[in-house]
């Protein structure tokens, strides 16, 4: 209990699969403000099978993940209840967060262009990847990853079936290697002459030039420029970390008021810092290493559609044999 909290207040638990290093100035952030005290548990994975088997003794209040695959797997798992609050509604985008309000998105991540530092690209769609101009100087990770088939699913959204396809093989005849490896990868080859361009996460960029990585990932980030990319009738596709309030919580109002906190001016700035992310209330500020990026226009698609076709995704990856 923290000095001045009122000693009838509850405390509020946490179950995240985020780093504690990450999440602990959140968690003292709001404990100052509120005077509620917050319980963690730190889990690596398994957060909905063990939220699942304490059923409804379960003491947690507050999930928070990483990736909206995780938090829709959560909301049909029965493990997630509806919050509605007029303060989460207007700091997050509508196609960010379940329209019941099961979660909600707390900070993104965006699938970015890294582009060979010296060239002349300012602007760029994810359409042009399959731009036969490119043949031979693409690098990505495989589809079938989870951050690819999102975008791939997202492409569909957008453009349906058979234009995905037809873009998904273009992409595949532009390939400078198999799709393997990391994000970083895409930096390191482009510093290796292996291709030019290449589809990545934003936040690696961060990781790299701020020197986290070790010296030779900073070699690897200066090689590159990041542009983001933009669908040609759309945004820029994101993934998203995020949290919802629990089914069974036995502190629910303490958790809306912990969700109110993650979403407020203060903590989405903490967010920005902590993880070279971006947060997701329109106008907060951005690490200036991700700034340099430009303004983020995140995707409209909610992204409830898009992991609706991310199963036709990673058929289609299938079929292309793009990971071949
Ligand atoms: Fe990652």
């Amino acid at each position: 209990m923290l000095a001045g909290a009122s000693a009838a207040s509850a405390d509020v638990n946490l179950y995240t699969t985020r780093e504690a290093g990450l999440i602990q100035p959140l968690i003292e952030g709001f404990e100052k403000s509120s005077g509620v005290k917050v319980n963690t548990v730190f889990l690596k994975d398994g957060l909905a099978e063990r939220v699942k088997a304490e059923g409804e003794k379960s003491p947690a209040d507050l999930l928070m993940t990483v990736d909206f695959v995780a938090l829709i797997d959560l909301v049909e798992k029965g493990l997630t209840q509806k919050v509605a609050s007029p303060a989460l509604e207007a700091a997050v985008p509508a196609q960010l967060r379940d329209p019941e309000g099961h979660w909600f998105a707390l900070s993104l991540r965006a699938r970015v262009l890294y582009a060979a530092k010296d060239l002349d690209l300012k602007s760029f769609k994810y359409e042009e990847l399959a731009d036969p101009k490119w043949k031979g100087k693409v690098c990505i990770r495989a589809g079938q990853h989870p951050y690819n088939v999102a975008l791939i699913a997202d492409y569909i959204v957008h453009h349906g079936p058979e234009k995905a396809e037809a873009w998904l093989t273009g992409l595949k005849s532009n390939l400078a290697r198999k799709a393997a490896g990391g994000d970083r990868d895409v930096a390191k080859d482009i510093l290796g002459a292996v291709c030019e361009i290449g589809v990545a996460n934003s936040y690696y960029v961060g990781a790299m030039r701020s020197g986290k990585g070790g010296p030779d990932q900073e070699k690897w980030a200066q090689a590159i420029k990041v542009v983001l990319p933009t669908f040609e009738n759309g945004g820029t596709q994101v993934n998203v970390s995020g949290a919802g309030v629990a089914k069974h919580a036995p502190n629910k109002a303490e958790a809306v008021k912990f969700l109110e906190y993650l979403a407020s001016d203060e903590a989405q700035a903490i967010y920005a810092k902590a993880n070279y992310e971006y947060p997701v209330k329109a106008g907060a500020a951005v690490d200036p290493l991700i700034a340099e990026f430009g303004t983020l226009s995140p995707d409209k698609t909610p992204l409830t559609e898009i992991a609706k076709r991310r199963k036709e995704a990673s058929q289609l990856v299938e079929k292309v044999g793009f990971d071949q």
